[in-house]
């Protein structure tokens, strides 16, 4: 930990490493949902869907490495026990259990709309009292955007070719 780092900080620390813990977790359950959620993916577009999901996949793995990245920075514990994940997470895990398209797109969408909300909320806990954790909920905030509109972008093709298909 930087010590000169922390000070500069001009909020409760042991607080703001709560919320970065707490947005870690969600990280991780959302790689895993897209992860699994691409491989058993069934149902017209398929391939579309699957490499949305397999992107979007790394891109949640990379936030949880930024995210970890800070906790550490700032002297927290990162989290080593995945058990902990749901305790901590805000926007739960839904497990791919139905695997049709849309199902996995309209569980993928509330996900990203949940993480919009984390990354909101800790921008606006961060602005101007702590621009390093700001600029990194910015960069996440900016791909979680991105995401939501990519699947809802996906569900408004897929929704078309349904119409289409019944005249
Ligand atoms: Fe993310
Ligand atoms: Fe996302
Ligand atoms: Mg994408």
């Amino acid at each position: 930990m930087g010590s000169k780092g922390r000070e500069i900080v001009g909020l409760d620390v042991n607080e703001l490493l709560t919320l970065l813990r707490k947005a870690y977790a969600d990280e991780w359950l959302a790689y895993y949902q897209y992860w699994t959620g691409a491989k058993i993916a069934k149902g017209p577009m398929k391939e579309a869907v699957i490499a949305e999901l397999e992107q979007h996949a790394i891109e949640e793995l990379n936030h949880a490495l930024l995210v970890t990245n800070r906790i550490i920075q700032l002297g927290g514990d990162p989290v080593t026990d995945p058990r902990d994940w749901f305790k901590l997470t805000n926007c739960t895990y839904e497990p791919p259990d139905d695997p049709f398209v849309k199902t996995l797109l309209v569980q993928n969408i509330a996900g990203e709309q949940c993480a919009i909300d984390v990354y909101t909320r800790l921008m606006d806990i961060t602005k101007d009292k702590d621009p390093i954790t700001y600029n990194i909920a910015l960069q996440i905030i900016e791909q979680e955007v991105e995401h939501e509109e990519d699947l809802q972008a996906l569900l408004e093709d897929f929704e078309l070719m349904i119409s289409a298909i019944k005249g």
